[in-house]
C-alpha cells in the first residue's frame, strides 16, 4: 500500500520493542521514488511487516506511527487526537480556571513530530516532520471533529521544519486576535503564538509554578529566565510579598509585564533584563526563594559536558547568594542531562559553594507531556526544590 522501507538484518530490534524511531544506519532498501515526509511501510530482512510511519531523508529515517497495517487517513488522526484529547480532559486540564494545556506531545501521544498547544479554545500546531506536515489538513479536521467549541487552529511549523512547501505560519480554521488571552490554574496569560517562543508559552511548568505557589506567601522571589512570567504570576497571585521577574530579553520581559498588568500585580513586581549570571553574581542575600529555568544548555550529546559546567556555575551561585533557609526551584530541560547526573550537578554546585542542602521534591514534566514507555527519549523537564540551609 505505502512506499517500502526494508531494514538491515537484526536491525528490527528495537521496532519490535516498540521504539518509534529508524535511523538510517538500520535502513538497508527503500523504494527508489520515496520523497521527503512519505508514508513508508517498514520490513524486516525477512519481508516482515514491521510498522508505518513517516519518512526523511536523516538522521532519523523514519518516525512510526503505527505498528499495525492500517491506513494513516482521516480517521486514523480523528481517532489519535480523540484519545490525546479524552486523556487532558481526564486530568482537568479543559475546566474554567484552566484552557491552558498540551493536546499532543509527539512520541509520547504516538504521534512523532506533532505538537500542539491549546489555549482557550484555540490550538497552535507545530509540526517536527514532513510528514506530520503533509498530515496537516487531517489533524486541522480531526481537532475540529473532537472539539466543539474550537475556535482557531494556527499552523507553526517555519521554526521547526526546511522545506521549500512551507509558505507562511497561519490559521488554518477560523481566526482570532493576537496576542490571546488564557487561563493558568486562575492566572491570565496573554500569548502571542506568532512572535513568541515555540508555541507561544512554556505549557510545561504548569505543576511546577503551582507548586511554587505554596511556598510562595509573604516572600521575596527573584524568578531568572522568566520568559512570559509563569512562574511570577503564580507567585503572586498566591501572596508572595514582592518579586523580581528577570530575563535577558526585553521581548520576554515586555511579556512579563503585559501579564502582571492583566492580573494586577503591579506593585509587587519588578522587572529587569539581564543575564541571570551577570544578575546573581552582585546580589545581596535578600531573596527567599530563586527560580533558575534556563533554556537547554545542551541540545545535544556532544555538548553534554560544556552544559554540566553551565549548570553547576549557574546553580553555585544562587546557592550562594540565597537567604539562609531560602528555597531555590532549580530545572534543566536538556534532554540529555538525565535527573540523576542534574541532581548529581546540584550537589557539586551545593559542595563548591560550601552550603548544606536539601532536597525538598523532584519535579518533572506534567502528565499532559506523557512519555512513552518505550522512548525514553521523551523524557526532558526535570527540577528539584531545595533548601539551603
Ligand atoms: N521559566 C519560563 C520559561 C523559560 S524559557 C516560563 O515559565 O515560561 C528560557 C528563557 O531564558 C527565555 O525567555 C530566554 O530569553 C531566557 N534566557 C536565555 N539566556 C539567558 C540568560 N543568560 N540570562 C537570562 N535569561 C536568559
Amino acid at each position: 500500500m505505502y512506499k517500502e522501507v526494508i531494514l538491515k538484518k537484526n536491525k528490527e530490534e528495537s521496532i519490535l520493542r516498540r521504539h518509534p524511531w529508524i535511523f538510517s544506519g538500520a535502513i538497508d532498501l527503500i523504494d527508489e521514488e520515496i520523497v521527503d515526509g512519505d508514508i513508508v511501510s517498514v520490513y524486516d530482512s525477512r519481508k516482515r511487516f514491521l510498522a508505518i510511519g513517516h519518512f526523511q531523508n536523516a538522521t532519523i529515517a523514519v518516525r512510526i506511527v503505527s505498528f499495525e497495517e492500517r491506513e494513516i487517513n482521516q480517521k486514523f488522526f480523528t481517532q489519535k487526537l480523540g484519545d490525546a484529547i479524552q486523556l487532558r480532559r481526564n486530568l482537568g486540564l479543559f475546566s474554567p480556571d484552566n484552557s491552558i494545556c498540551r493536546l499532543v506531545h509527539g512520541e509520547g501521544d504516538g504521534l512523532p513530530g506533532l505538537i500542539i498547544d491549546f489555549y482557550e479554545n484555540v490550538a497552535v500546531v507545530q509540526c517536527h516532520s514532513i510528514g506530520m506536515y503533509h498530515s496537516l489538513s487531517f489533524i486541522n479536521k480531526a481537532l475540529q471533529k473532537n472539539i466543539a467549541d474550537l475556535k482557531a487552529v494556527y499552523s507553526k511549523s517555519s521554526d521547526t521544519i526546511h522545506t521549500k512547501e512551507i509558505a507562511q505560519d497561519s490559521f488554518l480554521f477560523g481566526n482570532t486576535n493576537v496576542p490571546h488571552i488564557a487561563t493558568e490554574r486562575g492566572i491570565r496569560f496573554s500569548i502571542d503564538w506568532i512572535t513568541g517562543q515555540k508555541t507561544g508559552f512554556f505549557v510545561d511548568q504548569r505543576e511546577n509554578r503551582t507548586l511554587l505557589g505554596n511556598y510562595a506567601k509573604g516572600k521575596k522571589i527573584l524568578n531568572t529566565f522568566c520568559y512570559s512570567g509563569g512562574f511570577s504570576l503564580s507567585a503572586l497571585h498566591s501572596g508572595a510579598k514582592e518579586v523580581h521577574s528577570l530575563d535577558s530579553s526585553k521581548k520576554a520581559i515586555d511579556l512579563t509585564d503585559a501579564n502582571i498588568s492583566l492580573n494586577k500585580f503591579r506593585g509587587k513586581h519588578k522587572s529587569i533584563v539581564a543575564d541571570a549570571m551577570d544578575y546573581l553574581k552582585n546580589i545581596d542575600n535578600s531573596y527567599d526563594i530563586i527560580v533558575l529555568d534556563p533554556p537547554a544548555f545542551a541540545k545535544h550529546r556532544d555538548k553534554r559536558h560544556q552544559a554540566i559546567q553551565g549548570y553547576k556555575r549557574l546553580n553555585e551561585m544562587a546557592i550562594k547568594a540565597i537567604k539562609p533557609g531560602g528555597i531555590i526551584f532549580t530545572f534543566s530541560c536538556s534532554q540529555v542531562v538525565d535527573k540523576y547526573l542534574f541532581t548529581n550537578t546540584v550537589i557539586a554546585a551545593a559542595i563548591n559553594s560550601r552550603r548544606n542542602i536539601r532536597i525538598l521534591e523532584q519535579l518533572h514534566q506534567p502528565a499532559d507531556h506523557p512519555i512513552n514507555a518505550f522512548h525514553p527519549e521523551g523524557e526532558y523537564l526535570k527540577g528539584l526544590v531545595i533548601q539551603v540551609d
